[in-house]
């Protein structure tokens, strides 16, 4: 058809009864708000699945086995975040983050991959892709916005996948790779992180990384709470090698409990997670006091948001390595105004900072997500 010529529907507009002219702008309200509706809809609490993959070539494991394993892995998991956040003085509404089946066990889909494990081809794609793209294709599951915690199978020791990786934010979802091992023996949801058994299964790592798919950056522990490491700081071996104290503990950092505290999967609330919000740091000082050997930072956060704290990381250039920042937790208060203290800081390094929204949005400038997005001061006293 020609462009221009004037369509039936559009004569149609002409009619001179103004009740026929009210008729079309009532069900043009009623398009619309159904419309909204649905836009409303699409912002739905983050499932968290657990899933089991194994290249086209390897046998998974005896299916009772696996279910038992990766339950005992994703209760212990639930248990630490809301001890960690619940310790942190935070309330989370949801301590169920993981989808459980009909009889009310946490539920594990398993998935073959199109690649074998012979010669490592099953790692020359993203398994977090080969994963999505089955979980779409034969099961007809929403990718976008969940979470994905996939356990790689590519046989028993000393066969491992040894490729550990997390990546997400409260706003896409997230998806964390990592190996499972299928060795006798229970997680207890209650014992200490680092156990023998907990090591050789890396119950730490997988959380850890697990930990990234919320958006979690590195935070390292501070010793001098006598809690151990933390999730996000070194792996427990390397811990252990610095001859650091309560080697069997691993809690959840304040800065990550303040970061995870607001993601959607614990507040049970989606509404805004798509927001990013305006953020500038203004003003930003950090000034060493001699006296008492600490920094003092202070600022404003220009935003249009509502803000629930700001997480200052510091990153001392004398730091052992690159999981051993540690993290601050300032509140804002009514005139846009944080302060924190740094104690015993470095004599040379640089501040990140960011702000984490009531939405879960963490951003230190307003255009990205996440620690890559820190507004940085640098320092040198
Ligand atoms: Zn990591």
């Amino acid at each position: 058809m020609a462009t221009g010529t004037p369509s039936p529907a559009f004569s149609s507009f002409q009619l001179r009864d103004s009740w026929k002219i009210l008729a079309y702008v009532v069900l043009w309200c009623v398009l619309t708000l159904s419309a909204a509706d649905v836009v409303a809809q699409g912002a739905s609490i983050p499932e968290a699945q657990i899933v089991l993959f194994t290249p086209s070539d390897v046998q998974p494991p005896p299916r009772a086995g696996y279910l038992n394993r990766l339950n005992q892995f994703g209760l212990y998991a639930e248990q630490f975040f809301h001890q960690g956040l619940t310790d942190w003085g935070y309330s989370p509404a949801r301590k169920e983050i993981f989808n459980r089946d009909g009889d009310g066990n946490i539920a594990v889909i398993h998935v073959k991959g199109e690649l074998p494990a012979a010669g490592g081809a099953y790692k020359k794609q993203w398994i977090s892709r080969q994963v999505h793209d089955k979980l779409k294709r034969d099961h007809g599951i929403k990718i976008a916005g969940n979470l994905y915690w996939i356990f790689v199978y590519v046989g028993d020791p000393p066969v491992r996948h040894d490729s550990y990786r997390g990546s997400g934010n409260s706003k896409d979802g997230g998806w964390a790779v990592l190996n499972y091992t299928n060795l006798p023996g229970k997680i207890s949801p209650r014992s200490p992180m680092v156990t023998p058994l907990n090591d050789k299964l890396t119950l730490k790592g997988c959380i850890h990384e697990f930990g990234h798919a919320f958006g979690l950056p590195h935070i390292g522990p501070k010793v001098e709470l006598g809690k151990g490491n933390t999730l996000m700081g070194p792996v427990n071996r390397i811990y252990a090698s610095h001859k650091m104290p309560n080697r069997t503990q691993a809690y959840l950092s304040e800065a990550s409990a303040a970061i995870l505290s607001t993601h959607p999967v614990f507040t049970g609330d989606p509404t805004a997670r798509s927001t990013l919000p305006k953020t500038n740091f203004r003003q930003v000082k950090a000034d060493y006091d001699r006296k008492s050997h600490t920094i003092e930072v202070r600022g404003r956060l220009e935003t249009d948001f509502p803000v629930h704290r700001v997480v200052v990381i510091d990153d001392r250039d004398d730091k052992i390595g690159g999981y051993w920042v540690k993290g601050f937790v300032a509140e804002v208060d009514p005139q846009s105004r944080f302060s924190v203290s740094i104690p015993n800081p470095g004599r040379k390094g640089q501040l990140k900072i960011l702000a984490v929204y009531k939405n879960g949005a963490f951003t230190g400038n307003g255009t990205k997500r996440g620690i890559d997005s820190a507004t940085l001061v640098p320092y040198r006293f």
